[in-house]
């Protein structure tokens, strides 16, 4: 590729990779400086990026949106996977919706008690370029204990007879293939689909720093269907406003979601999780106070 070609782009000027969205987050961008585009296609269901940043390491982009990128992916990956994890007593069976990167899947297998992890993902494009380009989270999608399915995760849920122990929806935001993650039907069929003391977990889309009351619809859709719902969220900074959401639900009344039912050593998870440990499990529920009024209000 030539000097020019390895950065021309319509999302990149300059050199710099702009993050710009009118509906999500008006008035304000994210920048990050783009060493070399390694892939601009239009996938059946999305527009992709895939470039190496400066500073990130490569970057994921769908449909204008930073998805992942190498440098702190961890810190969602973890906390969207762990959160349930360890309030669940015993999970054997993960339903992942969408998160073809695979980082999710290497949090969930991290999990002893794990005897299946499944995968729906509808774009077969982001499996095939995670394997290339995003190593670090696609080791997992190799895994024995993984089953990948290429389908739309509202029409998996809609034909699922089996049971699962957690469900984590990482899906992308609700403008495109992942609109239908956000309605109240979909949370209907996650209830449907879990086993007794089951868990779930969806990426919020939003934080209090954006559009919060878009976070106080989407709380009021889930405690609609499920008996307990809490707001967490995760820093991070390459998403807008260096934060992101994440709703947690359970229709069971023996699961405690903001207190991890299992720990493991101090030793073990810091050999294991590089965000994650059982103290900012309880804390990441935890708003400052006009957050607060506005979603546990
Ligand atoms: N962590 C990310 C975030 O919050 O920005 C999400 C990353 S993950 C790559 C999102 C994935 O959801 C994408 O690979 C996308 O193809 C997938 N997805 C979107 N809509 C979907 C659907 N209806 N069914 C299954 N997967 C879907």
């Amino acid at each position: 590729m030539s000097e020019i070609s390895k950065l021309t782009h319509p999302r990149v000027i300059d050199g710099w990779f702009r993050e710009i969205s009118d509906e999500y987050f008006p008035g304000q961008a994210m920048m990050l400086r783009v060493e070399e585009i390694l892939l601009a296609e239009k996938s059946e269901f999305q527009d992709i990026l895939v470039f190496k940043s400066t500073d990130y390491g490569n970057v994921l982009v769908l449909d204008g949106i930073i998805q992942v990128t190498e440098r702190d992916e961890f810190a969602y990956q973890e906390m969207i996977t762990h959160l349930p994890m360890f309030s669940h007593p015993n999970p054997k069976r993960v339903l992942v919706i969408g998160g073809g990167d695979g980082g999710v899947l290497r949090e969930v297998v991290k999990h002893p008690s794990v005897e299946s992890a499944t995968l729906v993902e509808i774009d077969s494009t982001i499996i095939d370029l995670s394997r290339k380009y995003l190593p670090g989270m696609s080791s997992a999608l190799d895994h024995p204990k993984v089953k990948i399915c290429i389908q739309d995760g509202f029409k998996f849920l809609e034909e699922a007879s089996e049971k699962f122990d957690v469900i984590i929806t990482d899906s992308s935001d609700p403008e495109g293939p992942a609109e239908a993650f956000f309605q109240e039907n979909y949370f209907h069929l996650l209830k449907s689909a879990l086993s007794p003391n089951g868990i779930v977990i969806s990426q919020a889309s939003e934080n209090i720093w954006l559009k919060i009351a878009n976070l106080k619809k989407l709380k009021n859709i889930c405690e609609k269907v499920f008996s307990q719902v809490k707001y967490s969220y995760c820093t991070i900074p390459t998403y807008t406003s260096g934060q992101l959401g994440l709703m947690v639900c359970t229709d069971s009344p023996e699961i405690e979601l903001i207190t991890p039912s299992r720990r493991v050593s101090r030793k073990e998870e810091s050999a294991l999780f590089r965000y994650y440990n059982s103290e900012i499990h309880t804390q990441s529920f935890v708003l400052p106070t006009w957050a607060d009024k506005v979603i546990n209000g």
